[in-house]
């Protein structure tokens, strides 16, 4: 018999999904108009802890509405992690300013000290604004990655960026639901410590309206001016005035819907998530020329995505390995190209990613589902050892 597959990361409506979804279609409000959204957004907002959240139709437009929000502009320059998915940093653009990109340390997060090393031998402070030496842009932002989960050095971070006045953009599009539960930021949740956080609901994030993304603050200027921008910027509903060029990002009811139901699960799936990587760490971790990395300490991580590294030792390379995972049915993926690497990024300044490229060909994600079952992981297992 055909093995059954295993994907990677499918999304999980085994909650009140088809109600909800039901009864907004019914309602006749299934469009950006609708009680869902703004209770969506009240209901991230509590379950953060942010102050208020912008609903938005992905996390991409969220995080081009931060960018925004934040007066990034041409001139400009945007410290941004070279080890993430490109949506992270292509929204910089979008605003018309340049990305600087900085390496990780062993979390696969922005290093804090590399972004303080950086910024002592290529910045200094003019007019309380902190300027490239080389280029005279302005460094105005900073945008940090929660990757896979996992928390950046947020206390670190959060230094560094006050010392030069950055702007700190938080891309916890994959950690929702990661917080501290020790240290100097306990009981604060990723996405929550810069000024602007961004939370993706794509299909394959940790809860999912199929698309979607929501920008929170703390700050009612950012949130209102987001919310403008959304919504394309229109300043009198009655006779259509717009008052700066806006955007059509915001999310619909329906879509609201079935975040309602999905957040209601999300404490389940993240049980579960751990659960599953201690199931992979307790049979992978230190075997076969394996290591499954670690999840930073003092967090409870969401652990969305599980992250198997190859050793050099082991007698195939990562890539054969992934092929071979395929060929017994099993999806995995390697992780991201390095952003400075792709599109024209190229051409934009980089500094300390030499760890960031050592992780590059050596890491494979394992599937991760919330409806992954312990019979199908030691499946995963099983394959992996026999290598
Ligand atoms: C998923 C993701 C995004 C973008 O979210 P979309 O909702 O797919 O637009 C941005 N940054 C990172 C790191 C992501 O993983």
């Amino acid at each position: 018999m055909e093995p059954k597959f295993i994907p990677l990361s499918v999304p999980n409506f085994c909650g009140n999904e088809r109600n909800y979804v039901n009864d907004a279609v019914v309602s006749e409000w299934v469009s950006t108009g609708g009680s869902l959204v703004p209770k969506f957004e009240r209901a991230i907002a509590d379950y953060c802890g942010a102050k208020g959240a912008v609903a938005c139709n992905s996390g991409t437009s969220g995080l081009h509405l931060a960018a925004l929000a934040a007066g990034v502009g041409p001139g400009d320059e945007v410290l941004v992690p070279t080890l993430t998915f490109i949506a992270a940093v292509n929204p910089v653009r979008y605003a018309g300013a340049e990305p600087v990109f900085i390496g990780c340390d062993d979390s696969l997060c922005m290093d804090p000290a590399l972004v303080g090393e950086y910024l002592a031998a290529h910045a200094e402070m003019q007019d309380g604004r902190c300027v490239n030496k080389s280029t005279g842009a302005h460094i105005k932002a900073l945008v940090v990655v929660h990757v896979f989960g996992n928390m950046a050095d947020m206390p670190r971070l959060l230094e560094v960026a006050k010392q030069y006045g950055l702007i700190v953009i938080e891309d916890a599009t994959e950690a929702l639901g990661t917080r501290y539960t020790d240290g100097p930021l306990a009981g604060k949740m990723a996405g929550t410590m810069g000024d602007i956080g961004v939370y993706s609901f794509n299909g394959n994030k940790i809860i999912t309206t199929g698309a979607g993304g929501m920008a929170v603050s703390d700050n009612e200027e950012y949130l209102a001016h987001m919310k403008h921008l959304s919504t394309q910027a229109k300043s009198d509903e009655l006779n259509y005035k717009h008052d700066e060029i806006g955007y059509n990002y915001r999310l619909t009811n329906v879509q609201a819907a079935m975040g309602l139901a999905q957040l209601e699960q999300l404490e389940g799936f993240i049980a579960h998530k751990n659960e599953m990587y201690e199931f992979y760490r307790e049979r992978l971790d230190g075997k076969h020329h394996y290591r499954i990395l670690p999840f930073v300490g003092g967090v409870r991580s969401n652990k969305w995505f599980y992250s198997l590294c190859v050793e050099d030792s082991h007698p195939l390379r990562r890539d054969e390995i992934i092929q071979k995972l395929a060929a017994a049915k099993i999806q995995t993926r390697p992780i991201w190209g390095l952003i400075q690497d792709q599109a024209d990024y190229p051409k934009n300044e980089s500094y300390g990613c030499e760890l960031a490229r050592h992780y590059l060909d050596r890491i494979v994600n394992l599937p991760c589902s919330t409806s992954l079952t312990k019979e199908d992981a030691q499946r995963v297992v099983d394959v992996l050892l026999s290598l």
